[in-house]
């Protein structure tokens, strides 16, 4: 298997069972935007647990950056959550199919939580690197106020370009919030001819928004999705 040593930079709390690592980017180490590595990190018996976590950052990018849900009893969320700030271990290449080939198309992503990370990663590389004039929109969804994470960045991102727009909206939200409220599923867009669709989140969520995009006209040629 080849492997690469990840050594932690940053770890970050950044929402509800949410944080955000940074580690520094092994020489060698190549991916496509939208890709994942495995961690493979050490269990109780002293064996290597594989776990598949989605890159946030770009290509050009110095560092890899992940965002990761903590799982209750996971081996993985024990492992992250304990790591310091220079500690290191192995990850596997970059692997997977969620990457944007068709760049020449307007693209619509609907992320749901950490489901954010492999699209942040397309949508910075769309804008960013390949520098696209194409609309490019997303929709992200969490459940709480406290499960809010990135909206700076995706703020940022909105200010320095004008064809990138997203939605927030909150499934269960607090009496005070004045945003969107709802399932992902109450604000899709309309499909349009050309439009292009990344979907990333839980099982639930994708089987679901798929089937009302391709009741209102997409091609499934058009959806392309991870679960997470
Ligand atoms: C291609 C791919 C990319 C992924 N990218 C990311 C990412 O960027 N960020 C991220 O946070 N996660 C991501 N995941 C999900 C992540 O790999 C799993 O949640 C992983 O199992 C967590 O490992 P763990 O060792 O902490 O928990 P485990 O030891 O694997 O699981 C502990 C317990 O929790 C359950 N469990 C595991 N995952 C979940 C879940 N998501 N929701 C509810 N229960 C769960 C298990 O069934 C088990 O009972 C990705 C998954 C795939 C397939």
């Amino acid at each position: 298997m080849e492997t690469y040593a990840l050594t932690l930079l940053e770890k970050k709390h950044i929402a509800d069972f949410v944080y955000s690592f940074r580690f520094a980017k092994p020489d060698m180490f190549v991916f496509t935007a939208g890709q994942f590595v495995q961690f493979a990190v050490p269990s109780s018996d002293g064996s290597l647990a594989l776990r598949a976590y989605s890159i946030s950052s770009i290509p050009g990018d110095p560092y890899l950056e992940f965002c990761v849900k903590m799982i209750e009893n996971g081996v993985a969320s024990a492992h992250l959550l304990r790591m310091r700030e220079g500690e290191e271990f192995l990850c596997t290449k970059a692997q997977g199919r969620f990457v944007m080939n068709d760049a020449n198309k307007p693209l619509s992503a609907v992320a749901t939580g950490a489901g954010l990370a492999p699209l942040l990663s397309i949508i910075r590389d769309q804008l960013e690197t390949k520098k696209t004039n194409h609309e490019i929109r997303l929709l992200f969804g969490v459940r709480m106020e406290k499960d809010i994470f990135w909206t700076e960045r995706l703020n940022d991102l909105q200010k320095t370009h004008p064809n990138f727009s997203y939605q927030l909206t909150v499934s269960r939200p607090g009496q005070s919030w004045e945003g969107l409220s709802g399932r992902v599923t109450s604000h899709l867009p309309t499909p349009g001819q050309d439009d292009l669709f990344y979907l990333c989140g839980n099982g639930e969520m994708i089987k679901d928004v798929r089937t009302i995009l391709l009741q209102e006209g997409a091609s499934a040629k058009a959806i392309k999705f991870e679960i997470f």
